[in-house]
């Protein structure tokens, strides 16, 4: 589906940034916004991880509760790996039981005086007596250096360490146990280390690979990018209780981290799974969905649009709105499904067809629209942009047409949320999901508000494309015509905007919380996904 395709790669975002500044500092000259525009939140830093970069970023959380518990690296690595690598689990446990019930939770066994060496005991080996029997294989050991000792106390030779370790590696195990029966504790990684790279090399890196795996596979803040060819990252989140997010890998691809999915907000996860898998058995293969012409509703003749805006003009003069066919007058809305009239001419499947068909056309009405803008309206805009940064004659601010770039970009966006809230529409208004049934009359009242908040996004949207697109406008214009398209456009792209952040409030406040089964959909990112940044290895 083409509603992956990242826009926001036109941008340089730091020059973007920096633009923002300047404008907002005279935007009270120009009168441009009502109100001052709402400052982006800061945020930490989403990661991308790379085989490169693991053990660094593994490192990262391993050191911070080597410090937070005082406890050696592969007890600290269990801990986190017992709680899938949350830190804020970690933090809560450690408040509520102390450490002595943090650790035995996860089944550690950490010796009171483990200050983060766990060489205490190797470090001590006079404490031993001189001959030490394995229990293992029953030889005397005489030489202190032949044996091991783990952080239990428990003592044997290195022969029967190291097979044991073999064994472990060779099942796979993330972290090894002590060889006595029962004994919990965990073999630190510089002793596995030094007896397998000693006798097992090969087996020694395949210790070091599981223990790197064990951060990507069993980590609830971690997720590999789901591109394809595979891009060889792992975006790592920087709140795992926030998994209801979109990101954005380095390498351009964009998805939803809860389902993995192409970003889908603001249609659920389940809802737009099912839509998904819909979408492509319905249109790829049945192609019974034929949306390339509408018939003008005055001559007949079949009309085919050109550009993003679906406010078309046929030859006639008839205007059509090229969503749903009709006449195009100033309170012409068609994104209401109308249940009432299709319902009496038709069997329910052909109903159901219809039905689906409705939501279908739009979804792709805004996705093909999207498509244009980006393919042909933006060049456009660039030309306009172009000329109007050589028009030296003009004030320096509406010269500087960084305005026309963002207006665009607001543009695009509200395509995005615009075909998703069909697929959202298509479900929640549908028979597949259940509503509590003590809610069927506040269903009926959200139901009004989203679609009339869709139905303003829709307008706005396409007046937005229209006036970007400037038809007719001479290249060159008098200054105080140049201010008015300005404030056109920006404030268009600003109520775009603000439509798309109050339909996502509807979506998730109103009609969500309906749902028998709970869903949540990632908040409204007017830039797009978060941007993962590469980390250093
Ligand atoms: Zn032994
Ligand atoms: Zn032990
Ligand atoms: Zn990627
Ligand atoms: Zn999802
Ligand atoms: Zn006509
Ligand atoms: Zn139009
Ligand atoms: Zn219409």
């Amino acid at each position: 589906m083409a509603s992956d395709d990242e826009p926001y790669l036109y941008y340089d975002e730091d020059e973007a940034a920096e633009e923002d500044d300047g404008l907002e500092a005279d935007e009270d000259d120009v009168g441009l916004f009502e109100e001052a525009a709402p400052q982006p939140e800061r945020r930490a830093d989403h990661w991308a991880i790379t085989r490169k970069s693991l053990s660094a970023a593994q490192q990262q959380d391993v050191s911070m509760v080597m410090n937070l518990v005082n406890v050696a690296r592969h007890n600290a690595r269990a801990l986190l790996m017992h709680h899938r690598w949350k830190m804020d689990r970690i933090h809560d446990f450690l408040e509520r039981r102390g450490r002595e019930g943090l650790f035995r939770d996860a089944g550690i066994v950490v010796p009171p005086e483990d200050c983060g060496t766990a060489t205490r005991a190797r470090a001590a080996p006079h404490k031993r007596p001189r001959i030490v029997t394995c229990n293992v294989c029953f030889e005397d050991v005489a030489r202190p250096s032949d044996v091991s000792t783990m952080d239990c106390g428990h003592c044997f030779c290195n022969y029967c360490w190291t097979e044991h370790f073999l064994a472990s590696v060779g099942n796979g195990k993330k972290h090894i146990h002590c060889m006595q029966v029962k004994c919990p504790a965990i073999c630190d990684d510089a002793t596995v280390r030094r007896l397998l790279g000693r006798k097992y090399p090969d087996t020694a890196k395949r210790f070091d690979n599981l223990v790197l795996d064990s951060y990507l596979d069993n980590n609830a803040s971690v997720k590999w990018c789901p591109s394809t060819p595979h891009c060889g990252r792992a975006i790592r989140i920087v709140d795992a209780s926030e998994r209801y997010c979109e990101v954005e890998c380095p390498c351009g691809a964009s998805f939803c981290f809860n389902c993995t999915a192409p970003a889908h907000s603001p249609c659920p996860c389940p809802m737009w799974d099912k839509w998904d898998a819909k979408f492509r058995g319905e249109s790829e293969n049945l192609k019974w969905i034929a949306v390339n012409t509408k018939s003008c509703p005055n001559c007949l003749r079949p009309i085919e649009k050109n550009g993003g805006c679906n406010h078309v003009s046929c030859p006639c003069g008839q205007h059509l709105c090229y969503a749903c066919g009709g006449q195009l007058h100033p309170l012409h809305s068609c994104n209401r499904y109308d249940e009432a009239g299709h319902a009496a001419n038709y069997d329910s499947i052909r109903r159901q067809m219809l039905r689906y068909t409705h939501y279908c056309d739009r979804f792709n009405v805004h996705v093909n629209s999207r498509k244009a803008e980006q393919a042909e309206l933006w060049p456009a805009v660039q030309r306009r942009a172009v000329l109007l940064e050589s028009a030296t004659a003009i004030r320096p601010l509406i010269r500087e047409a960084s305005w026309l770039a963002r207006a665009h970009r607001a543009l695009l966006a509200s395509r995005l949320v615009l075909a998703r809230s069909y697929a959202f529409a298509y479900y929640m208004f549908g028979d597949e999901v259940r509503i509590y049934p003590s809610e069927k009359a506040n269903l009926a009242i959200a139901k009004v508000l989203f679609e009339h908040q869709q139905w303003q996004l829709e307008e706005n949207a396409e007046r937005l494309s229209k006036v970007l697109a400037a038809p007719g406008v001479k290249p060159v214009l008098a200054e105080d015509e140049l201010l008015r398209a300005m404030q056109e456009t920006s404030n268009l792209a600003k109520i775009v905007d603000t439509h798309c952040r109050e339909m996502y409030k509807v979506i998730q406040d109103e009609l969500l919380p309906l749902l028998l089964e709970p869903m949540t959909i990632a908040a409204y990112r007017p830039d797009g996904p978060d941007k993962a940044k590469d980390l250093p290895a």
